[in-house]
């Protein structure tokens, strides 16, 4: 079995009952929807290339779930994206659409959680299954430097997923820990709950970058 059979759920995943019974129900009422674990995006360059894995949450439902590409369709990739942009993360223009030629550059996304959860909510449970293909995800990258965590949920999983405590690796926006070999970047979710409601400003997100992009020069 190849690293990207294992590091990638099939689209019809039966791990986690609620996940899979909520997107059967997305299926029947949109079917043309991309309805199913999201996959890791990758840059074109190839899994050598990846430095800095970014991991969220879950795809949104209008989002990630509907298009096919973590963070797009949805506010959250519109910071997300203009700062790759901006730090050299990613190229060409994002415009939320899966076609839109945006290239990420040493980078790969992926989410803690692969399947939409209702209300944006996965269970305990269903963290622990998806960890399943975090852990290869995050293996199957062989000069991995950094990994950044967007919210305490990603930041929990990634850390049991590195083989740490999470008491050990408590989550904090712009905290960056030596983990499992690599360093532990962390930041509040680019959701638009955070931004609207202050917990995560621009340049607080943008200040997370600035550090992966010093620390990645090293
Ligand atoms: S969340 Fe992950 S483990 Fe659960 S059904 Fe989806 S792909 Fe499978």
């Amino acid at each position: 079995m190849t690293a990207l059979s294992i590091s990638e759920p099939g689209r019809d995943c039966p791990l986690c009952p609620r996940l899979h019974d909520f997107i059967a129900e997305w299926r029947q009422r949109e079917p043309s929807w991309f309805n199913a674990p999201v996959p890791t995006f990758l840059p074109p360059d190839g899994d050598d290339a990846v430095r800095l894995l970014i991991v969220g949450l879950a795809p949104g439902l209008r989002g990630a779930n509907r298009t096919g590409r973590p963070f797009t369709g949805d506010y959250a990739g519109d910071l997300l994206y203009s700062t790759l942009i901006s730090h050299g993360f990613a190229r060409g223009e994002f415009k939320a659409r899966p076609d839109d030629g945006l290239e990420l550059v040493g980078t790969a996304i992926t989410n803690a959680v692969r399947c939409v959860p209702p209300e944006n909510k996965p269970v305990g449970a269903e963290i622990a299954t998806c960890r399943t293909f975090l852990v290869p995800t995050i293996a199957r990258f062989p000069n991995l430097r950094a990994v950044l965590a967007l919210g305490s949920i990603a930041h929990q999983s990634t850390v049991r997923a590195l083989g740490g405590r999470v008491a050990a690796y408590p989550f904090k926006h712009g905290g960056q820990l030596p983990a499992g070999g690599i360093t532990l970047f962390s930041s509040y979710h680019c959701s638009r709950y955070n931004t609207n409601t202050g917990v995560l400003t621009e340049a607080m997100f943008v200040s997370v970058f600035r550090e992966i992009a010093a620390f990645l020069r090293k």
